[in-house]
């Protein structure tokens, strides 16, 4: 299987050669050539299978320059019971005869992002010795909290890489910020900077265009490397949870191979459910994918009038991670819509750039109102569904999770449509345990609390388990206390890595 960019379907390149560079040179995302197809009798015989059978199922056909001792070694090392505290890895509840929950937060940072970002490293390292690769990969990563920590325990004590994560001195939660400070392993660095998300990001990308610098790494034997979400690497590995919910169903008697499933994704990168889409055009029998957006609804305005634009007002939400306005991933799921239009897709991405608009055509049109259903949910809406969940089938959700059973509720009553619907549960409830027991309680229910009462206060109210990691937390030592100017950024890689 090859790889092309959707802005050059002429580049033609190994999966190993997508997951080390990230990016293609013209600026487009890594896209399979053609989608593997799979039988039905395949999809059945995954019902007996356990999570890593089910992911060398998934991954074999597409990253076919792998040996499957490399793959095994890659999956075994990424899926244990011991970063998941559970066998199955991905399990589903049920909530009722039409509904279930694919809990995708067992790992070890409690959202959705370790699905990927525990068997990225292992690819990419993989990915390196296969391109005759000598050098260390050191991953930079600014982040506004969930991706930095995910990041972080992916890349911890992996041979051959180094990881420095640079975090907003007063734009992380509380619970994130002690998640980084505490990180252990040996190829660890953190820091904070004096300013917000874009302060650190700006920083980062600009030791990423330094080419001065870039040399001297390289004449140290180092290359640099992202681990955000445009890489192959991060996207493959959620198109196995869709198939792992699917073959649950059938294991559990709720559906027969071949019945089609509801999707509902809460999306803000458009990874997560672009992923759903490529397992079914692998075959994965699905009905409708429902994408649900926050107040930030810039996809819900997309998918219903085929209008991407930008240009409005941000939004700080109960539900953090979905606080996008430029969906990366959706360049991918357009690329495939065009039938691999890369002219196209490079003229409305540089659209987009310059204008913060563009309008697909009505072919486009026709197919997303196909295929997806969009909707959004504001933080009342989103509250009052965690509440009414809760109520109703004793079972917490986080605020992202809301915001999907809060636009799935509406496409029911929309639709009246009952087909049996997974929908993707991407935090904990401890990840995001104040919104979650002002939306049970109220305000003056939190007030004056610190975190750890916080999470005893949310497992007394919803009977579940308090991750270990988190509250391991409380007992944890503060090893990074760095804090930096913007401008000091690249000095604090330099010192990580002893240049000269
Ligand atoms: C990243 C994230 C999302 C959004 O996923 P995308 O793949 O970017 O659409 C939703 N929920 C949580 C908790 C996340 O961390």
């Amino acid at each position: 299987m090859q790889y092309q960019s959707t802005r050059d379907n002429g580049c033609s390149v190994s999966a190993a050669q997508a997951i080390k560079q990230g990016l293609s040179a013209e600026g487009g995302l890594f896209v399979p050539e053609s989608f593997p197809k799979v039988s039905l009798e395949e999809i059945g015989a995954l019902a007996s299978k356990n999570y890593h059978e089910r992911a060398y199922f998934v991954l074999s056909r597409f990253l076919t320059d792998f040996t499957e001792d490399e793959l095994k070694h890659c999956i075994n090392s990424a899926y244990t019971k011991e970063k998941f505290e559970t066998d199955s890895i991905a399990p589903v509840y049920k909530l009722n005869d039409s509904t279930y929950v694919l809990e995708l937060w067992h790992g070890p940072t409690c959202a959705f992002k370790d699905m990927a970002l525990q068997i990225l490293p292992h690819l990419l390292t993989t990915s390196m010795k296969k391109t005759n690769e000598t050098d260390e990969v050191v991953i930079l990563v600014a982040t506004s909290g969930d991706t930095g920590k995910a990041a972080l325990e992916g890349f911890k004590d992996v041979n051959g890489t180094r990881i420095i994560v640079f975090y907003p001195d007063n734009g992380v939660s509380e619970i994130q910020k002690l998640q980084m400070v505490t990180q252990e392993g040996n190829n660890v660095s953190v820091a904070a900077v004096e300013g917000n998300f874009d302060d650190a990001q700006n920083g980062v990308k600009k030791i990423f265009t330094d080419e001065s610098y870039k040399n001297l790494l390289a004449r140290n034997h180092f290359k640099l490397s992202s681990a955000n979400s445009i890489n192959w690497g991060r996207l493959v590995p959620q198109i196995v949870y869709y198939f792992s919910a699917y073959a649950d169903l059938i294991a559990n008697g709720e559906i027969s191979a071949g019945d089609k499933i509801n999707v509902v994704v809460p999306t803000g990168n458009f990874g997560n459910i672009l992923a759903s889409y490529y397992a079914m055009k692998m075959g994965l029998p699905v009905a409708k994918f429902i994408c649900a957006s926050n107040e930030n609804n810039v996809l819900t305005d997309f998918i219903r009038t085929g209008v991407y634009n930008k240009n409005r007002e941000f939004h700080t939400t109960i539900s953090p991670s979905m606080d996008i306005l430029i969906s990366s991933n959706l360049e991918r799921f357009l690329y495939d819509l065009t039938g691999g239009n890369d002219g196209q897709i490079a003229e409305w991405m540089k659209k987009l750039n310059t204008e913060g608009v563009y309008e697909v055509g009505e072919d486009v049109k026709a197919k997303l109102s196909e295929l997806f259903w969009a909707g959004c949910a504001d933080d009342g809406e989103t509250k009052a569904t965690i509440k009414k969940c809760a109520e109703d089938f004793d079972y917490v959700i986080d605020t992202h999770t809301g915001v999907a059973k809060a636009v799935y509720d509406k496409y029911v009553s929309e639709t009246g449509d009952t087909t049996k619907t997974v929908i993707a549960s991407t935090a904990s409830p401890f990840k995001f345990n104040q919104s979650v027991l002002i939306a049970l309680e109220d305000y003056s229910f939190v007030a004056g609390k610190d975190e750890f009462t916080l999470l005893e206060e949310l497992h007394e109210k919803s009977g579940m388990q308090i991750p270990k990691s988190l509250a391991e937390l409380k007992n944890k030592q503060v090893i990074f206390d760095l804090v930096c100017g913007k401008e000091q950024m690249q000095q604090i890689v330099s010192d990580f890595l002893m240049l000269e």
